[in-house]
């Protein structure tokens, strides 16, 4: 449905869970899954007299996501403790930053049909998680596994400034890249890791104030964010058009039949009544800390995109496609550096590789194709002694784990192409012969039929005519 009159207005909340060894405050494993209740330690219950403890390595990843993001690193950062009671706190309240998140600002560069939209963040601060309940081990009971509980987040949250479930969807998907790139997060949203709860609302188009927003929660794939933000804008429209109010809520998706419903009513006298952690005294930033971890940070994906379009001459989107992940790029440079066809490169990566990759379930991390031999085997095609498809086709899954001599090996397999006229000619020859009826159309005026002559060649030559040639010397006898 289109309803011109409207816009909307999204704001995401996402939680990345850190790939610290330990927790947050304790050294207790910090792992996923697991038996139940086998990573809490007294510290993680809060039993009394024990005293936590603040994960430096929490905070480092915060600063380089904060980095990452062109944040403000704040100097000064604090923690509170948020009181509130459910079966899986067993503190009975949270440890968060509340009025001091250690980062400010900053934004994420999206692109929405080649245009360059900054999501602009509000804040990045760092939390501790609860543990969960699960209700589905044993009939007629919840059970509580506090594994989960203490283990480091960030809570990474948006201005009110995407627009579109679009916006949103890449988004989150330059997110999930970004804490992968620096390595922080697994970002596997299926498992938890990166949780995202996605705040809508919707107003008439020119109005400047915000409209009462409606938050959903459970979305555990970018998919589905994208799916309850399309219900929910026109759930949303629907009810102003006839004429009810929206009220703000708090919602759930359900993935069976891509719709939300209300899990509760925005509880306006939420009290929490948050007061700096006793426990934990204030800690300062200071810039050379900022300084050293800077250091440690790759370069990141859109300064390498910018540079795969102006050094080595890729369009945006290949350069795009290439800096999906670490590893696919730094595989582009190391055979780039090699071997100077770049944009055959780029395409043998995307194309070919990458398929084989899926096909695997595997990542260019674990190739084990080096880049010595994609050179090989991509200047025997621009040598003109392979074609492509019987290079990817044949070569390539010959070579993949091997890595032998591209040039020999193909010479074993017979699949040199043949680019000297004499053989060449014999199979036109037969080609011209055993056709009459499309020689005469052909010369008629039927000019396309060139390409069903080449086929043929192709094909009683099992591959190894070189094409040009071939045509060169097809167009030569046909119009003698
Ligand atoms: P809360 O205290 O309810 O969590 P916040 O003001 O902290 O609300 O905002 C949480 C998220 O909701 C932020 O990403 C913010 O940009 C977004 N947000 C706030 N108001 C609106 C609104 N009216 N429409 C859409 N998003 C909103
Ligand atoms: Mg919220």
């Amino acid at each position: 449905m289109d309803y011109p009159k409207y816009e909307t207005v999204i704001g995401l909340e996402v939680h990345a869970q850190l790939q610290t060894n330990s927790k947050l405050f304790s050294g207790d494993a910090n792992r996923f899954g697991g038996e139940p209740n086998t990573h809490i330690n007294p510290i993680t219950l809060a039993h009394p007299g024990t005293l936590p403890k603040i994960n430096k390595k929490a905070i480092e990843y915060a600063i380089k996501l904060g980095l990452a993001c062109h944040c403000t690193i704040e100097s000064l950062n604090c923690f509170a403790r948020k009181n509130y009671f459910y079966p899986d706190l067993p503190k009975g309240y949270q440890i968060s930053q509340h009025t001091t998140p250690i980062c400010v600002g900053g934004y994420i560069s999206i692109f929405i049909e080649n245009i360059e939209k900054k999501i602009f963040l509000n804040r990045i601060h760092i939390e501790e998680d609860a543990g969960k309940s699960i209700h589905d081990a044993v009939e007629g009971f919840t059970c509580v596994d506090y594994n989960r509980a203490g283990t480091p987040l960030l809570e990474i949250v948006t201005e009110p400034c995407i627009q579109s479930a679009e916006e949103a969807f890449q988004y989150l998907t330059e997110i999930r890249k970004l804490v992968r790139w620096i390595e922080i997060c697994d970002g596997n949203m299926e498992e938890g890791s990166l949780r995202c709860d996605a705040n809508i609302s919707i107003r008439l188009k020119g109005d400047k104030e915000l409209g009462t927003k409606v938050e959903v929660k459970n979305l555990n794939s970018i998919r589905n964010v994208k799916k309850a933000i399309d219900f929910e804008i026109e759930r949303m429209i629907n009810l102003v058009e006839k004429g009810e109010k929206i009220v703000q809520q708090t919602r759930s998706f359900d993935a069976n039949s891509d719709t939300t419903f209300a899990i509760r009513e925005k509880e306006e006298a939420n009290d929490y009544r948050y007061f700096p952690d006793p426990d934990l005294v204030p800690f300062f930033i200071n810039q050379s800390t900022i300084e050293t971890i800077k250091k440690t940070m790759p370069i990141l994906p859109n300064v390498l995109k910018q540079k795969l379009q102006h050094t080595y001459g890729l369009s945006r989107y290949d350069a795009h496609q290439l800096c999906e992940d670490k590893y696919t790029v730094s595989f582009f440079e190391a055979t780039a550096a090699q071997c100077h066809y770049f944009k055959a490169i780029a395409n043998w990566i995307l194309g070919p590789l990458k398929q084989y990759l899926n096909e695997q379930g595997i990542d260019f991390s674990q190739l084990t194709l080096q880049p010595k031999t994609l050179c090989g085997i991509i200047q025997l095609i621009e040598d003109g002694k392979v074609n492509f498809s019987t290079a990817a086709n044949k070569l390539l899954p010959a070579l993949i784990a091997t890595n032998a001599n591209p040039a020999i090996t193909a010479e074993n397999m017979g699949i040199i192409q043949v680019s000297d006229n004499d053989a060449i000619v014999n199979w036109v020859q037969q080609v011209v012969n055993a056709m009459p009826e499309k020689v005469l159309e052909y010369k008629k005026g039927k000019k396309g039929l060139i390409g069903l002559f080449v086929g043929e060649v192709k094909k009683i030559s099992k591959g190894k005519a070189d094409p040009k040639t071939t045509t060169i010397l097809l167009e030569k006898m046909l119009n003698e």
